[in-house]
């Protein structure tokens, strides 16, 4: 007899282990671990989908075993790599090991299932049992079930007397998908559009965005409910007037807004040379080294990549590249496409299913030498790995904020040691975590400290916001940054202005001198919760009234600061009417592939000034950039985290490395209310050195990382008594396992502390060496699994990246 076992998809603790199965005669020679099969799983009919991890001759089972009913794949779709993997991660991640094999699999494999409620034999007449399923068998669990329903449900399943039952979704139905089109022109549009009521509002915007969009039909269904908010009911009822047709597409969609750059090999510079030379050794050699690349902005990062990929490939290995976004990074990646061609698979966002599916399969069996991705794609099924390349390694987006809480850099770590190979992480601005193991001697530190061709860094000068001279009469445009974009549009050059709106606008700030309102235990800034009416501290609980004048200065002047995109492209119309400006933010980017086309506009000089947010500090190139403007460079430094000052810094670094990148000299205007900060001057000199010393003094003194790990643990529940009450008995339990050398921060609530209608608490343990803090952690999350708990969900997340 076969025997399988088998890792279900039901994520509790009590299943967080492999099941056995036995493996029916005629499936004997298909089941191989890595696959997905159907089992049956617990009492009744529940059928489940689990993953194959091992298959063995024997059981240690007394019973008769289950069977598998069915195979769901012909393949394996995880490698005995990723299985492998799977353990590390759910132990490192405190998740279960069914979500970390999901995590691994492109989207369109993941499991869907329709949940169904059926009442137990003995009980199909119980008067509750009908109420709840009327006259049929069973009942489809819906998002749109009320919440007595949920309860009644959940009350009769406590006694017994239904059971849910899953049945998993057909997978063929995601390759087909419905979308929306017309046969109309724009003209007709406007005609229908015309003849609507002016109370039929769903319609009014389904036929505007029609007629906007007239040009990207069809547009997948899913799309126009998800991203613009329309439903179907007004698609339909257009649908019935004639406006629109619904079809199905199985087209898929072309990878959007990635254009191969063709560059031939660049004759390197000495320093480029060096950091090649170094890597390459080590992928000649087999050796698992981590080198970190501290470069400054315009150092050449991007050939040293391009050209270690290479030796890799010329030992016939393949190369795994992770950059923070896709979209973000299209250079990056036009770059490493036009390079190596067709030996190149780049997973993104802009991906339908079954793009990534195809993708998938073509690294997995082998015909991709190189893969390019966002976070995820450290899961690609690549074999005989020759490198791992971590680009602006000190990106938050490599952490995944959800279960499982993964940083894609441990996860390439490990992968690394497997495959033999070297991992080069690179920034300018190195995480401080990565640059104090390089220093430590963990990693391999390689400077490359020189722009090619000697260009020198951009001039920067920091604007005094508190100077009254200085701070625009009217609006956010100092007379000074207004100068030198009107100088810069005037010469036909570009310009690049960042509106810094990362963290929150619930801050306080006074405008007359920059003094921002500071918790007394924890040294980050208080928030503002407007449903109190209080100051709070996120770190230890602490909370103060709402001042009234600034404590400092006695202003009046005090605000929570925060402007919008929109307002600042206003003033730019007002100041510079002359000047063409493209906005690219959340809102102007929503529909895929949109941050490509805006780049490339900027690209082809259809406008003279790029205004943004965040997503337009990293990595773009541009030779006729020669300004670069900083509206606000204090957001980030007030949001309530202990790395507040190195994302600014950061920030400020990135952006200003936007400047003056090819023969034209950079310059770069920031403005802020704390012009003293270490952090905006360092940055403006980019002195990544300076800025990581005084911030490690900074850290030691406050006990934070890397001198301290951080686990933050956080506590939800719909009743915030409960959450509260439970919070307190986490902190006991932690209490009680920890040594008298580590701090226990909280319970305090979380930046919003109402998420979906229920109450979030964190606590923060602060460690140097605890051994019985993993295991203890693990025995919390059982604990929680218990009865008395109900209802009561933690999170657990080693070196959370924010903390809010
Ligand atoms: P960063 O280190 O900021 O990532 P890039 O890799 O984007 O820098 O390089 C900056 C610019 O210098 C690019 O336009 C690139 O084509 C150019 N460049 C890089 N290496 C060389 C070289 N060896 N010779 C000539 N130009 C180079
Ligand atoms: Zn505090
Ligand atoms: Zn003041």
């Amino acid at each position: 007899m076969s025997v399988a076992e088998v890792v279900v998809d039901v994520p509790t603790m009590q299943t967080n282990r492999p099941f056995e199965y036995e493996i029916p005669e005629q499936l004997a020679d298909v089941v191989v671990p890595g696959m997905r099969v159907e089992v049956s799983f617990g009492r009744g009919k529940r059928k489940i989908q689990g993953f194959v991890m091992k298959i063995k001759d024997t059981s240690n089972f007394s019973g008769k075993l289950k069977p598998i009913d069915r195979v769901i794949d012909l393949r394996p779709v995880l490698t005995p790599e990723m299985l492998d993997l799977s353990y590390w991660l759910a132990d490192q991640t405190y998740s279960f090991q069914i979500s970390c094999l999901q995590t691994m699999l492109p989207s369109v494999m993941r499991a869907k299932y329709k949940q169904f409620v059926e009442a137990v034999p003995e009980f199909v007449d119980d008067a509750e049992v009908k109420s709840l399923l009327g006259d049929g068998e069973s009942l489809e669990i819906t998002s749109q079930m009320t919440d007595e329903t949920i309860q009644l449900i959940n009350r009769l399943r406590r006694q017994n007397k239904i059971e849910i039952n899953y049945v998993v979704e057909n997978q063929a139905r995601q390759l087909k998908r419905q979308a929306v089109t017309t046969n109309l022109n724009p003209i007709q549009l406007r005609e229908k559009r015309n003849s609507l009521r002016s109370n039929a509002k769903a319609q009014l915007k389904l036929v505007n965005y029609l007629i906007d969009n007239v040009d990207h039909l069809p547009i997948e269904m899913s799309e126009l409910e998800n991203d613009q908010d329309i439903g179907r009911s007004a698609i339909k009822t257009a649908e019935k007037n004639g406006i629109l047709e619904i079809i199905e597409v199985t087209k898929r969609r072309k990878p959007v807004g990635i254009t191969p750059e063709k560059t031939t090999k660049l004759a390197l510079t000495d320093e480029q040379q060096q950091a090649v030379d170094q890597i390459v050794t080590a992928i000649d050699q087999s050796n698992p080294e981590t080198f970190l690349i501290e470069g400054v902005t315009g150092s050449g990062k991007t050939e040293v990549y391009l050209q270690s990929i290479e030796q890799a490939l010329n030992q016939g290995r393949s190369a795994l590249m992770l950059v923070p976004e896709i979209s973000l990074t299209p250079q990056m990646v036009n770059r490493v496409t036009g390079r190596f061609g067709n030996k190149v698979a780049v997973l993104h966002s802009g991906l339908s299913s079954g793009e990534r599916y195809d993708e998938w399969t073509r690294i997995e069996n082998g015909s991709v030498k190189v893969v390019v991705g966002a976070r995820s794609a450290v899961f690609a099924p690549l074999k005989n790995i020759g490198l791992i390349i971590i680009d602006e390694e000190h990106e938050a987006s490599y952490k995944q904020d959800d279960n499982p809480r993964y940083h894609a850099r441990d996860v390439a770590l490990w992968r690394a040691k497997q495959h033999k190979c070297p991992v080069v992480l690179g920034s300018a601005t190195p995480s401080l975590e990565s640059r104090a193991r390089a220093q430590k001697g963990v990693y391999h530190l390689i400077y490359m400290k020189k722009r090619v061709n000697d260009h020198p860094l951009p001039h920067v000068q920091i604007i005094d916001m508190r100077d009254a001279e200085n701070s625009a009469a009217k609006g956010d445009i100092s007379p000074l940054l207004q100068d030198n974009l009107y100088r810069a549009v005037k010469r036909g050059e570009q310009a690049i202005v960042l509106l810094n709106r990362r963290g929150y606008s619930s801050f306080m700030m006074c405008r007359e001198c920059g003094f921002t309102l500071k918790c007394p235990n924890c040294d980050v800034s208080l928030t503002y919760h407007k449903d109190l009416s209080k100051m709070k501290c996120h770190y230890c609980g602490h909370e103060e009234p709402v001042p009234t004048v600034c404590p400092n200065c006695k202003s009046k002047k005090i605000g929570f600061y925060g402007t919008g995109t929109q307002n600042i492209e206003r003033q730019l119309n007002e100041l510079l009417p002359q000047a063409r400006v493209l906005r690219m933010d959340v809102d102007t980017t929503r529909r895929k592939g949109a941050h490509a086309k805006i780049i490339k506009a900027f690209g082809d000089h259809k406008a003279d000034i790029l205004l943004g947010t965040q997503m337009i500090a990293k990595g773009l190139d541009f030779p006729d950039v020669t300004l670069v403007g900083v509206i606000n460079a204090d957001t980030t430094l007030s949001i309530s985290d202990y790395r507040a000052s190195e994302r600014t810094f950061q920030l400020l670094t990135q952006v200003s490395g936007r400047a003056g990148r090819a023969d034209k000299e950079g310059h770069v205007i920031i403005q802020t209310f704390n012009p003293d900060h270490y952090a905006i001057k360092d940055a403006a000199v980019q002195d990544y050195e300076t800025f990581y010393k005084q911030e490690m003094y900074l850290r030691h003194q406050s006990n934070y990382t890397p001198y301290y790990f951080t686990t933050l643990v956080s506590v939800a529940h719909k009743d915030e008594g409960q959450a509260l009450k439970q919070s307190y008995w986490l902190k006991r339990q932690l209490q009680a396992a920890l040594s008298d050398h580590s701090i226990l921060l909280g319970p305090s609530p979380t930046m919003i502390s109402r998420k979906q209608n229920k109450y979030y608490y964190q606590i923060i343990v602060k460690y140097k060496n605890e051994p019985q803090l993993h295991q203890k952690l693990l025995d919390i999350l059982n604990d929680t699994q218990a009865d008395t708990k109900k209802g009561f969900t933690i999170a657990i997340d080693n070196e959370p990246q924010h903390i809010d």
